[in-house]
Order: C-alpha cells, then structure tokens, then sequence
C-alpha cells in the first residue's frame, strides 16, 4: 500500500487537565489522510474542535497525543521547525497582516524568511503571486487597511503560497466575506488547487461553501469524527443523525421560520 502524503493519527488535545481531572476534550482521537491534491473539509458546529484539528496539523498548537505524519515522518514535536509544506489561512485576514507593513513587503517578508535570498528575486516571485491570486501588482504598495476584504483574504493566500507548501489549511477563511465576494475568493481557491496541485484541509461551518471546494468532508461533533466520506454522499445522503441536523440547521431558499408566519397571521 502506498503511504498516504499526509496521515493524522488519533490525535487529540484537552485544556486545563491538572492530575486525574481530564479537563476539557477540545479533539478526541481524530484520524485522517489526505492525498496529494485533494481537498478535503472539516464541517462542524462551532465548538466541535475544527480549529484546534487545524492548528495541530499546522504544527501551532503542540497536540496532547496522536501525531501528524507527512511523508510518514512526524511533522511536529520538540525541538522541531514548523513544516513549510502546510501553510495555514485564518477567518481574519487583519490579525496576520501586520498594519504598517505594505503588502508586497509582506510577501517579500515570507520569502526571506523562507531563504529567498536577492531582491530582485523575491521582487519578481512577490509579482507572481499577486498575479496567481488575482491582485494588480499597484496592490503591492497598498497597506492592509487600503485594502477590501476580499483583497486582504488574497494576500493572506498569497502568502500562504509564497514558499510552495503541499497543503494549504483554510480555517473559515471565506465565512467573514460578503456573499458575492466570497463566491470570487471560493472560485480563486478552486482555480488555484488546480493550477498548483495544492492540497486543502478546508474548515468550514458553512455547508454550501464545502460543497463547492472540497471533495471529501469529516463531519465533527464534541472533539470526535462522527462521520466521513465523499462530500456529495455525506452531504445528500448522511448516514448518522447529527449530520443530519446540521444539514437542517442551514436554511434553504423558501424556508420561512415558523416564528416570522406566525406573527404575520
Ligand atoms: P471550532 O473551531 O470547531 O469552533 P475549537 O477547536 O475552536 O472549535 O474549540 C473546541 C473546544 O476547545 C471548545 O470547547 C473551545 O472552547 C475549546 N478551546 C479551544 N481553544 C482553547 C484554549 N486555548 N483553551 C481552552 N479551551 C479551548
Ligand atoms: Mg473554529
């Protein structure tokens, strides 16, 4: 059997365990492969463990037990740098832009770290990447606060992509933006894991948007996987009954809520 590229392995994380006391049981034995080039979605309510999953396959947040394996080797542990292959996309593009820096040198600033080491190199890759993410090259001398949402969102994919990871992990990265504007940043994302044969590890509460990105989805309730499996299948047919009301919970275009009909009678 070939070995998967990246493979999670009954991870889990508690908060506030002291002695015997478990505490609390943010993730519990979740377990997961990804493929080169494969998108796959972590759905659940807010509070199942979506974001600490995330931010311990990303090496931010040091896992309680379990392990993350990319290439069959441990990505993270004591005494070990952070993975340049995943690369991590938050809800909130202002809080990792840092406001007084221009958004090319932000990009640069990801290169040099990255061992980039001549201007005019790190000049002509900043270009690049704000073409591959869909920017005007006058974008590079903008700051953040110039910027729109949707934009911001682009240059923290672009930097996300600077160094050429394997696995972009997108923690609600399009849930703050308008509709419209999420349905282009969605799009870019799409066009992108073509183009690039990224890998996604997508987090997302929002059914709709998972539907369009991702091609197989991990359901999450209580820290746990209740339910895995193609998109399509887990979201048309879903086998367990949570999934199922999450599936209620979105409202569907006609649906009216019994409260509003009733004061209108
Ligand atoms: P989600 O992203 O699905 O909303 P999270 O992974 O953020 O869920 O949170 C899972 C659980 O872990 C929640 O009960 C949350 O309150 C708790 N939690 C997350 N981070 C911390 C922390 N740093 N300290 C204590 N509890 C935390
Ligand atoms: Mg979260």
């Amino acid at each position: 059997m070939t070995e998967p590229m990246l493979s999670v392995r009954n991870l889990r994380k508690t908060y506030g365990g002291t002695g015997r006391g478990e505490g609390l049981v943010a993730v519990d034995d979740v377990s997961f492969d990804l493929a080169p080039g494969e998108s796959l979605a972590i759905v659940g309510e807010s509070g199942s463990g979506k974001t600490t999953t995330a931010r311990m396959v990303a090496g931010l947040e040091v896992a309680t037990g379990g392990a993350v394996l990319l290439d069959g080797r441990p990505v993270a542990g004591p005494g070990k740098r952070r993975s340049r292959d995943i690369q991590m996309v938050f809800q909130d593009p202002l809080g990792s832009l840092d406001p007084r820096q221009r958004v090319g040198a932000a990009i640069a600033e990801v290169l040099a770290v990255g061992g980039r080491r001549s201007r005019a190199e790190r000049r002509v890759r900043v270009a690049e990447l704000l073409d591959e993410v869909g920017l005007d090259q006058r974008h590079a001398m903008e700051y953040p606060r110039n910027l729109s949402g949707g934009q911001r969102q682009r240059v923290a994919i672009a930097r996300a992509l600077a160094l050429e990871p394997r696995i972009l992990i997108l923690d609600e990265a399009v849930s703050a933006l308008d509709v419209s504007v999420q349905a282009q940043v969605i799009n870019l994302l799409v066009e992108l894991r073509r183009r690039l044969g990224v890998s996604y590890l997508f987090v997302s509460h929002d059914l709709a948007v998972v539907r369009q990105v991702s091609d197989r989805c991990l359901v999450m309730h209580r820290g746990a996987v209740v339910e895995e499996g193609g998109t399509g299948e887990v979201l048309d047919r879903p086998r367990e009954r949570y999934t199922q009301q999450l599936l209620d919970a979105v409202p569907r275009p006609g649906w009216t809520p019994r409260k509003r009909s009733a004061a209108l009678t």
